[in-house]
C-alpha cells in the first residue's frame, strides 16, 4: 500500500487522546513509507496528522478546494498541495490517489467523506479498504448503526464486512494488507444474505 487517505475533524476534539491518536497514525504512515492523502488544511486533526507524517520524514499530498482556502487555511509545507474547484473534485482526486481510506474522529464532514467512499466501494467503483479508527470508542454508535442496518436487512452481510474497525493504526494497516473487496452490488439479481 503506497498511499492512504485520512478523513478527520477540522477540529481537535475535546480530549488530547484524539490529538495523540492523529500523531500516532501519522507516525505509523511515515514509518511504513505510506503517503498521506488528506484535505490539505492546517486546522484540527487534519493539520496534526499532516504534521506528524512530515515530522517523521513521510510524504503528504493535500487536496484543497479553492473556496475553502481561507476557511481551512492551506498547510504551508506539504510535499504537494493540489488545488481543486469543488468538494466533488476533492473526493474524486483523493479516491484516485489513495489505496485505502481511514477515518479518524471528526464531525459531519468526516462522516460524509467516509460514507461516500464506503458506498462507492459497495457499488464496485473501487476495491479499496475503508477503516474507522475507533479512538476512545468514538465510532461505537456508528458501528452499532451498521449492526442495526444488517439486522434489519438494509445492508447485506458481505457489505457489513467492509466496515473495518480497529483501535490502533498498526492493527488497521494489518487488516488493510489482507483486505479483499466483496463482489459488486447488484440490485436486481442478488440474493439478500
Ligand atoms: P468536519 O469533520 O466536519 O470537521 O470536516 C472535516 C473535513 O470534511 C473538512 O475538510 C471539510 O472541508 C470536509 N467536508 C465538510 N463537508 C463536506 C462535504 N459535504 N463533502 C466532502 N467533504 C466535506
Amino acid at each position: 500500500m503506497k498511499s492512504i487517505a485520512v478523513f478527520c475533524g477540522s477540529s481537535e476534539g475535546s480530549s488530547s487522546i484524539y490529538k495523540e491518536s492523529a500523531i500516532q497514525l501519522g507516525q505509523e504512515l511515515a514509518r511504513n513509507q505510506i503517503t498521506l492523502i488528506y484535505g490539505g488544511a492546517n486546522v484540527g486533526l487534519m493539520g496534526i496528522v499532516a504534521d506528524a507524517v512530515l515530522n517523521h520524514g513521510g510524504s503528504v499530498i493535500g487536496v484543497l478546494p479553492q473556496f475553502l482556502q481561507n476557511r481551512e487555511i492551506a498547510h504551508p509545507s506539504l510535499t504537494e498541495l493540489i488545488m481543486v474547484e469543488s468538494m466533488h473534485e476533492r473526493k474524486a482526486k483523493m479516491v484516485e490517489l489513495a489505496d485505502g481510506f481511514i477515518a479518524l474522529p471528526g464531525g459531519p464532514g468526516t462522516l460524509e467523506e467516509y460514507f461516500e467512499i464506503f458506498t462507492w466501494g459497495q457499488l464496485g467503483l473501487h476495491q479499496k479498504p475503508c477503516g474507522l479508527l475507533n479512538i476512545n470508542h468514538y465510532f461505537d454508535p456508528l458501528i452499532s448503526m451498521f449492526d442495526t442496518m444488517e439486522r434489519n436487512q438494509f445492508m447485506q452481510t458481505k457489505y457489513r464486512a467492509m466496515v473495518i474497525t480497529d483501535e490502533t493504526p498498526e492493527g488497521m494497516l494489518k487488516q488493510f494488507s489482507v483486505y479483499e473487496a466483496p463482489s459488486v452490488k447488484s440490485y436486481l439479481t442478488e440474493e439478500r444474505t
